[in-house]
């Protein structure tokens, strides 16, 4: 946090009047929150400015029953199943009665050490790749994500119109998107008061600044777009607290090397043309309007819950609850109703090594991040 143009925004941000009241800010991404206290920015900012992680990681918030499906699918014979790193050490509660899956098998990492082919990827062609190299295989791609993620998955599964995808890839899909949970969560009573969001820039450089402009004409409250360097958050920040000043909620675009107002058009074509939007679960939270991404009727054939009916309504009927461990605080964590120390687990039974929580896991999830950074 040395560099020069940060260090303008930092004092721009102590030249402005001091705040009369603590002002809760969101941030809705992962990468911010990660950015934000790996940088420090907490330590520096005004007394009273209190920078809150919100709903930005898609595996704390990837379903139980997606997970357990996942698991279920990978033991069956001759199927690889394929998924982003770290959903792998994601658990599951098996207090379930499920008999499709063994009882000590709680995560898709302990199902592949007990024996399913499961591979982790970085990309989805990588899941072309290996359908193509094993062709006796059913190779399932379990692809769990927001817009950002999504938008490679849509342009793989086009390859379906032009017959270039290999028979043998199937895809199970849980894509979310952003903004409805932050609409949920600004409405919510229970959630923090929140006084300005910070949008996520890489949904934004996707979907296009305009999806966010219902903060301030519906919210009233102030709100910026960032990238995920200190300039560009703290460039938000002075931004959001200029407004709150001068009682102009609105939304400033920080990230416009990026972001445009109506976003990447061509993205957007191909999740139109792959996904409709749905209800979906959100982990600990429930469902959520219009915020799920499910394959489009022509894709049918590619869609491992109609190849694996069966299998989907029995694991859709043992997670129906949508639980959480004992005593675990993740729901509370992404949707602002508490921060990651304070849950009862944090550190003690609940780490990165030895994850209780989704919100342990992944990179992007807030209690993992904060307890790598050092917060006690
Ligand atoms: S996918 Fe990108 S925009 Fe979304 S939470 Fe992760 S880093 Fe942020
Ligand atoms: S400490 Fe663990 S159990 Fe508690 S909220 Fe975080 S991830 Fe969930």
């Amino acid at each position: 946090m040395n560099t020069s143009g940060a260090q303008l925004w930092l004092d721009k941000i102590h030249q402005l009047p001091e705040l009369a009241a603590p002002f809760n800010l969101l941030n809705v991404c992962g990468g911010h929150e990660r950015s934000i206290t790996h940088a420090g920015l907490r330590g520096v900012l005004p007394k009273g400015l209190n920078l809150i992680p919100g709903p930005g990681c898609p595996v704390c918030v990837c379903p139980e029953a997606d997970i357990a499906l996942a698991i279920a699918i990978a033991m069956q014979a001759n199927v690889v199943l394929l998924a982003f790193g770290d959903l792998l050490r994601v658990p599951i509660n098996r207090t379930n009665p499920c008999k499709l899956l063994p009882k000590s098998v709680k995560s898709l990492s302990q199902a592949k050490a007990a024996g399913a082919d499961i591979q982790p990827i970085a990309s989805p062609l990588e899941a072309k790749k290996i359908a193509a190299q094993q062709p006796n295989k059913t190779v399932v791609f379990f692809a769990a994500g927001f817009e950002t993620t999504m938008a490679p998955v849509a342009a793989l599964l086009t390859e379906f119109f032009s017959h270039s995808l290999p028979r043998n890839l199937l895809f199970l899909i849980s894509g979310r998107k952003t903004w409805p949970a932050v609409r949920k969560l600004l409405a919510d009573a229970e959630s923090a008061p929140i006084h300005g969001l910070i949008a996520p820039g890489h949904v934004a450089t996707v979907m296009g600044a305009h999806e966010w402009q219902f903060i301030p004409d519906e919210f009233k409250i102030p709100s910026a777009i960032a990238g995920f360097e200190s300039e560009s958050l703290l460039r938000a920040f002075h931004s959001i607290l200029q407004q709150q000043i001068s009682h102009k909620p609105q939304l400033e675009n920080c990230y416009p090397q990026a972001v445009k107002t109506h976003g990447n058009l061509h993205a957007q074509t191909l999740l139109d043309r792959c996904f409709k939007v749905t209800s979906s679960q959100w982990r600990g939270i429930g469902s959520i309007n219009n915020s799920g991404f499910t394959l489009v009727p022509a894709l049918a054939e590619l869609d491992a819950h109609n190849h694996y009916a069966d299998i989907s309504l029995a694991i859709h009927e043992a997670y129906s609850q949508n639980t959480m461990p004992k005593n675990c605080k993740c729901a509370e964590v992404v949707m602002a109703k508490g921060l990651p120390n304070q849950c009862p687990l944090y550190g003690t039974s609940c780490s990165p090594r030895q994850p209780l929580g989704p919100c342990m896991v992944s990179d992007e999830g807030a209690c993992r991040i904060w307890w790598s950074a050092g917060h006690e």
